[in-house]
């Protein structure tokens, strides 16, 4: 069975994009079929799995707005297991396109329905929003993962995408589950970090990941080569700890939390 996951968070710069890379990545590399969907204009996944936007020829705006097969949009990686439906500086008119639109929330989940049987994770990367995109792709999910940053104010704003959750499932989706929350950037050497995550934790219980993901140089650097970490850095700490989440998210689908 498939499972669609929207990796989403409002805030920026919270390792949404990361996660989608590099947890897609691992999740192919354990033999999982994956389609990642970059649903973010700025295109940061895109580019971070090695797809020349320039090279583009359908993107996930044409899938939305001009009715493309999902099929036709979906571009291979370099590797195995792992597609994208990639976005380019196009999608930036989108949320304004979609507001006359028919059934504007459901788009993405009609279209996604065409071809989830063909995988078994479909991972959508948001944008730094709750806007329409991000709402079609919590409507599009069977649940959401939420990215945290071991930082100050990490709890900031998550009222806010907790409603828009909510608001999702009363109206548009009533199956959507909140699949896990993951700590990024932890830094083991201050306090904070450690606080930010007890706060977390009394927070969302156990949804919370026994993975946390470390600051790790090597996971900022894998993007600008187009690269996930398993293949930039296999024997790297961030690729050590995206495989056990990706291990983590396997598991946790036979069990119930
Ligand atoms: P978002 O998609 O939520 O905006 P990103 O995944 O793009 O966040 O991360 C923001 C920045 O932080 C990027 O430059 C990324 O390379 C870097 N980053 C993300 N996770 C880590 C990490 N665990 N260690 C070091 N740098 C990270
Ligand atoms: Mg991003």
């Amino acid at each position: 069975m498939s499972k669609t996951i929207a990796i989403t968070n409002q805030k920026g710069g919270v390792g949404k994009t990361t996660t989608s890379v590099n947890l897609g990545a691992c999740l192919a590399s354990l033999g999982k079929k994956v389609l990642l969907v970059d649903i973010d204009p700025q295109g940061n996944t895109t580019s971070g799995i090695g797809v020349n936007k320039a090279d583009v020829e359908n993107c996930i705006y044409d899938v939305l707005i001009n009715d493309i097969h999902p099929k036709d949009a979906t571009v291979e990686t370099k590797i195995p297991n792992l597609s994208i439906i990639p976005a380019t500086i196009q999608l930036a008119g989108a949320e304004i396109e979609l507001v006359p639109t028919i059934s504007r929330e459901v788009r993405l989940k009609k279209s996604l329905q065409l071809v989830e049987h063909l995988y078994d994770y479909i991972l959508i990367d948001c944008p730094p929003s709750l806007g329409i995109l991000t709402i079609n792709s919590l409507t599009a999910s069977d649940s959401v993962i939420i990215p945290i940053q071991c930082e100050y104010y990490a709890l900031e704003g998550l009222s806010q995408l907790l409603n828009t959750v909510r608001l999702v499932q009363k109206h548009l989706n009533t199956s959507l589950q909140i699949e896990g929350v993951l700590l990024t950037m932890f830094d083991a050497r201050t306090n904070l970090g450690i606080q930010v995550i007890e706060e977390v934790k009394k927070y969302f219980q156990q949804k919370v990941y026994q993975t946390i993901i470390p600051r790790n140089v090597r996971l900022s650097e894998a993007p600008s080569h187009g690269q996930s970490i398993i293949t930039y850095d296999p024997r790297s700490k961030g690729a050590e700890v995206y495989l056990e989440l990706a291990k983590e998210v396997i598991s946790l689908e036979q069990t119930t939390r």
